[in-house]
């Protein structure tokens, strides 16, 4: 299982790696919220633990983003002792539980494996943006409104689901060419652009707009 473990304090992140890959997760660690957020997108996390007070981005803040993009990721937030509103906000905010600091690190085990057993029976369902439907199970995509489907490689799956988790973004092409390359390939921004013509020649030349010197935004006018 996969854990997002989101926590700026070094210290307390690394006692809680070590003990939370003992439990038998692998975990990711994000001190910011910025990188946090962006993790959440890109990768299949089974669940994520989640400090509010963050440099980058406040943890509501990406919470309210993964929420408002349709990432189901079950989160377990940190809330500061006594902060009752924390909780309030946090749940508002899609958060699924909560615990505050100090906290035993055997209560946050026991909480995470609660929420993994609910997750499990939950449908995870297509990513739903600007009239698409992506399917990430069988990496398609299909239009309900015409009943079209297409299939897509794994370098167009990839660039579509990034663009779909963003709406309305301007996302410049080195941001877009990270997220759609493995490691060992070539981050070429101009085959960046071929893949982006090849989208819109299937879905529709509007909805991805090009920004001079800046990038790309999806779905702009489809919201
Ligand atoms: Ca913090």
């Amino acid at each position: 299982m996969r854990l997002l473990l989101v926590e700026d304090d070094a210290a307390l992140s690394d006692r809680l790696r070590l003990d939370l890959e003992k439990t038998g997760f692998a975990v990711d660690v994000a001190a910011d919220g910025v990188d946090a957020e962006f993790m959440g997108d890109s990768e299949p996390y089974a669940v994520a633990v989640l400090d509010l007070g963050l440099p980058g981005r406040p943890g509501l803040e990406v919470l309210r983003h993964w929420r408002a993009v349709g990432n189901p990721l079950p989160v377990l937030i940190l809330t500061a002792r006594d902060a009752w509103h924390e909780k309030v906000d946090g749940f508002k905010a899609g958060a699924d539980d909560y615990l505050s600091k100090p906290f035993h690190t055997a209560e946050l085990i026991v909480r995470l494996q609660a929420l993994l057993r609910r997750g499990v029976a939950r449908p995870h369902g297509p990513v739903r943006v600007a009239g698409l439907e992506l399917d990430e199970e069988t990496q398609t995509v299909g239009i309900p409104a015409t009943g079209e489907a297409f299939a897509l490689t794994g370098t167009e799956f990839r660039l579509l689901r990034y663009f779909m988790l963003h709406p309305g973004r301007v996302l410049s092409k080195s941001r877009l060419a990270e997220q759609v390359y493995d490691f060992e390939s070539e981050r070429d921004s101009n085959v960046l652009e071929v893949y982006v013509n090849r989208l819109r020649r299937k879905l529709g030349r509007d909805l991805i707009a090009t920004r001079r010197g800046q990038g790309y935004v999806f779905g702009a006018d489809a919201g």
